[in-house]
């Protein structure tokens, strides 16, 4: 822990929104199979890192966290701690949930692109949707996972590895409780 506190809604707030962005890259390496967005696919390289390499899993961490101000994955889990090694990125997604909960948020919802020539993301959307909404608390219709190649540009064009990005929107825990009251 680095002092990081995060901020919390103002008080008596009816309503606060706030935005995150998350960012994540993994290099492939053989053998499979791959793990994005908390799913196992079929795939003979996977993604290297410390952790399972779930850069879908990341980048929403990041986005998450961000949007609290309330620290990164890296400083959540760092790289060099053997405890990490490995580790189950959706259990780091929840987290980081519970951190910026305890901060007085919860997540409204998130949107990702994951940039890479494959593997094909429509054939794994729902169930990485299916996946992430448990960990997050939220519907699955509050996620959005999109797929883009980089028109073989690059180094994701060479197929060297994935890249993601991520949004996410934060709304102050009791702003559903406040909106009644006022009613
Ligand atoms: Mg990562």
């Amino acid at each position: 822990m680095t002092g990081v506190v995060g901020s919390r809604p103002a008080p008596n707030a009816q309503r606060t929104t706030r935005v995150g962005i998350g960012y994540d890259s993994h290099r492939f390496a053989p053998p499979g199979p791959l793990i994005l967005g908390g799913v196992p696919i079929p795939s003979d390289v996977h993604l290297e890192g410390h952790s399972d390499g779930d850069a879908v899993a990341h980048a929403l961490t990041d986005a998450i966290l961000g949007a609290a101000a309330a620290g990164d994955i890296g400083e959540m889990f760092s790289d060099r701690d053997p405890a990490n090694k490995g580790k189950d990125s959706i259990v780091m997604l929840g987290a980081a949930v519970a951190r910026i909960q305890k901060l007085g948020w919860r997540v409204q919802q998130v949107d990702v692109t994951i940039v890479a020539e494959r593997p094909r993301v429509s054939s794994h959307r729902e169930l990485m949707r299916a996946r992430l909404a448990p960990a997050m608390g939220v519907d699955t219709d509050a996620i959005s996972v999109k797929g883009k190649t980089n028109e073989g540009m690059g180094w994701i064009g060479r197929g060297e590895g994935i890249a993601c990005i991520a949004v996410a929107t934060i709304v102050s825990a009791d702003d559903s409780a406040d909106v009644a009251a006022d009613r």
